[in-house]
């Protein structure tokens, strides 16, 4: 999972488990990595907030203390090899949809194409959505559930982000394994999830219980 999660190219492990609990721990106050309220709340500040929350922390970010927030991460030996080597899965990321590309068309067009489309045109729109988590999940959308912040559930990136733009059922109890709680939520992670509960790779999964969900609902 970590490995396939490095294809990504979000940042190694370490830091990307780093940086989302101290999302969790300070979120939508000073101190959260990608907060979209961290300027104010005049037109100016929030398209600036915007920005920072949604691409630019990334280029200009504070490292997060890896003993405080990961100490579990650091003490798995595996987790920690495949962080080293994030080079690796961002060069096979990039270099696996060219190769399919130049097989399957024996040609370097298919190179080409491949890299394009499977490289950097599914990078680029992966990230955006990710991204949108961050900037327009914490600013636009429903509050159906009580949470310290401001995220939100918006629902037009439901498919895209596979369940995680139900973002404000995520921070009002984020151990849950579905964030698409509420009738006709399509939550795709949520089903890969009880896949891999069915086949015993996942196990103590947290799944939403009606008193659990009436303990969250409330006031917006
Ligand atoms: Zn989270
Ligand atoms: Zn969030």
């Amino acid at each position: 999972m970590a490995i396939t999660g490095s294809l990504a190219v979000q940042g190694n492990v370490l830091n990307w488990v780093a940086d989302h609990r101290r999302h969790h721990a300070f979120s939508d106050r000073e101190g959260d990595p990608h907060s979209p309220w961290l300027f104010g709340t005049s037109p100016w500040a929030v398209t600036k907030g915007f920005l920072h929350a949604h691409m630019m922390w990334f280029f200009d970010r504070d490292e997060t203390n890896h003993r405080r927030f990961i100490p579990d991460l650091l003490a798995d030996r595996h987790i920690v090899r495949a962080s080293k080597a994030f080079g690796v899965w961002v060069t096979i990321s990039l270099l696996l949809p060219a190769l399919l590309g130049g097989l399957i068309s024996w040609s370097w067009a298919g190179v080409l194409t491949g890299f394009f489309w499977g490289g950097l045109v599914r990078l680029a729109i992966c990230n955006h959505v990710t991204w949108s988590i961050n900037s327009i999940c914490h600013m636009v959308g429903e509050r159906p559930f009580r949470s310290r912040d401001r995220s939100r559930n918006f629902w037009p990136l439901a498919i895209f982000s596979m369940g995680e733009s139900w973002h404000n059922l995520h921070h009002a109890d984020p151990t849950c394994a579905r964030h698409g709680v509420l009738p006709g939520q399509i939550d795709i992670s949520a089903r890969v999830i009880w896949i891999f509960e069915r086949l015993g790779w996942a196990y103590d999964v947290r799944w939403p219980t009606p008193q659990r969900l009436a303990r969250l609902s409330g006031a917006a």
